[in-house]
């Protein structure tokens, strides 16, 4: 840890935290599980990644590669090709070509079928890209393969059955699509936000320009390759990975007739502040700080389970964690104790290892944001509590992580972390539990837990959050729309709401 805790210091700290709860094997010792690492052998890694523009990998104008690597073990994967001004163009243009003489003029059921095709092809090579994308972004490989390529899979099979039925999405309209479609996505969930933003995109007849975020650019490369072997025509889809700054003449470009940005509420805004006037439609799926309820009433040992899996899933890289932890007084201390013993049972280690739970943090960037708040939280007075797990030695690592004691006005209560860090607060009465809950700039998710289902309703419909999940966390479909009220953004993905976003009607 950085300035006030070292991370030896913290853990020992934790280690005499938890000790009293560890659970006595009789047959002496702890269990020890075996090494179960999941190949690699069937990726086919290029060593150098092109631009997607027009159906072909081509190079960057005038800006080189960047490096990108596994955060892991700090290793370089590839090379990639950073999209300057004059290559956003080309995509740009590309997109709206096909877009004019192919794409909106096809029949409905035929984009379908493309998209479809598309699915069918990500299904069959889902072990590839579910370890691609582990490699990339240092999520575990139980969760690349069980939940972001199955779902991205899922979004295409769900938006290609769309798109010869926009007529019943808006009865009694003409549905038109708009145009070129700028898409900017974030690195936690690189090729899930990839089919979030295309797969909607295609459906309504639209084409699409879309940057993957710097530091996880390879499953959308490889995902170009896909529409490639859907033969899907040029310039419906075209991929341009870069930092900021090639996010930005994406917005910037004029031919562009929508913007659809996840990512951080600061570049939301500028994002915002750019469009304005232009005429461009906007999305903007920001961050979030959500509210996970523990009412006393609520199975507890469930709801710890869906603590774990609202804050240390992903390593806490998720927009809508359930961040800030709101239990009922009574239950307060046996809720932490619990918690306690069960984030030492987190395995964190090689995210290729099929027992792995919590995996690398995806950029050095992010672990010193993360210990930059930590460090703050414990400067304002918050108990830490942290797991006594190893930590390798090389690539970019943080514990599982609580802390109790904290106050409304902490940093670690209001910010997103973005990092496997739970703030634990309580609260008395269920009004008081409401008013917590919603006293943050966000609103984006929130859960709550309890055995009666009238106090379900009663909660739930005084949550300022887009999306309220009931004695469950983290739970997506492709049919239910996602999205934020205040500064975690507006606008809607998934269902027949987010369809809303990508068409004209008249
Ligand atoms: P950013 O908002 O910076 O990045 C999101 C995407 O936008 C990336 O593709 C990024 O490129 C691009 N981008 C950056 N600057 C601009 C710009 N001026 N114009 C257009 N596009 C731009 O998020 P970070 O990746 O830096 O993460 C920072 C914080 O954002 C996290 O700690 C977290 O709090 C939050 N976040 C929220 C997410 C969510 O799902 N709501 C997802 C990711 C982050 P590049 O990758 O090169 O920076």
């Amino acid at each position: 840890m950085s300035t006030t805790i070292s991370e030896k210091e913290s853990r020992e700290k934790a280690a005499r935290h938890v000790s009293a709860e560890r659970p006595i094997l009789e047959f002496g010792g702890a269990w020890e599980y075996a090494p179960a690492p999941e190949s690699k052998d069937h990726v086919r890694l290029e060593s150098r990644y092109g631009l997607f523009i027009n159906g072909a990998f081509v190079a960057a104008k005038a800006k080189g590669h960047f490096d990108t690597i596994n955060p892991a073990t700090e290793e370089k994967l590839a090379e990639v090709a950073e999209a300057g001004a004059a290559d956003v163009d080309a995509a740009v243009r590309a997109a709206e070509e096909a877009y004019r003489r192919r794409w909106s003029k096809l029949k409905p059921a035929e984009r379908g079928k493309y998209i479809y095709r598309i699915a069918r092809l990500l299904q069959e090579k889902s072990r590839e890209f579910a370890v691609l994308e582990s490699l990339n972004g240092g999520k575990p490989i139980k969760e690349s393969r069980d939940v972001d390529i199955p779902l991205a899979v899922a979004h295409f099979f769900y938006h290609a059955g769309w798109a010869d039925k926009l007529s019943y999405a808006f009865p009694r309209r003409t549905v038109s699509p708009i145009g070129v479609c700028g898409q900017i996505i974030p690195w936690n969930f690189p090729l899930l936000m990839a089919a979030w933003k295309l797969a909607p995109a295609l459906a309504c007849g639209n084409t699409a320009v879309l940057k993957p975020a710097e530091t996880t650019p390879l499953t959308a490369l490889h995902l170009a390759r896909i529409c490639q072997e859907a033969d899907l025509p040029p310039g419906v889809v075209n991929i341009v990975p870069g930092a900021g700054e090639t996010g930005a003449h994406i917005v910037n470009h004029p031919r562009v007739a929508k913007i659809a940005f996840t990512g951080s509420t600061e570049v939301g805004k500028l994002i915002q502040r750019a469009t304005a006037g232009t005429g461009k439609r906007l999305t903007l799926e920001l961050g979030g700080k959500a509210a996970n309820i523990i009412f006393e009433d609520a199975p507890l040992d469930q709801a710890v389970e869906g603590i774990v899996n609202g804050i240390y899933f992903n390593q806490g890289h998720v927009c809508c964690a359930g961040s800030r932890l709101l239990v009922q007084e009574s239950v307060a201390e046996t809720v932490v104790r619990k918690l306690a013993h069960r984030i030492e049972t987190l395995r964190l280690g090689d995210p290729l290892d099929k027992n792995t739970d919590v995996g690398a943090i995806n950029s050095k960037m992010q672990l010193e944001k993360i210990r930059e708040l930590v460090s703050c939280g414990v400067e304002e007075g918050a108990a830490i509590h942290q797991s006594a797990c190893p930590i390798p030695s090389r690539g970019f690592w943080f514990p599982p992580t609580f802390f109790t004691d904290v106050a409304q006005s902490n940093r670690i209560a209001r910010e997103e972390i973005f990092g496997p860090v739970l703030a634990i607060m309580t609260f008395r009465t269920p009004d008081e539990a409401v008013e917590k809950a919603n006293n943050i700039p966000y609103g984006l998710s929130a859960g709550v837990w309890t055995d009666k289902g009238s106090k379900i309703f009663q909660i739930t419909s005084k949550m300022k959050a887009g999306v309220v999940w009931a004695n469950t966390f983290n739970k997506f479909d492709p049919a239910s729309p996602f999205g934020g009220y205040k500064e975690s953004g507006f606008g809607r993905e998934g269902g027949v709401h987010g369809l809303r976003a990508y068409v004209e009607l008249t």
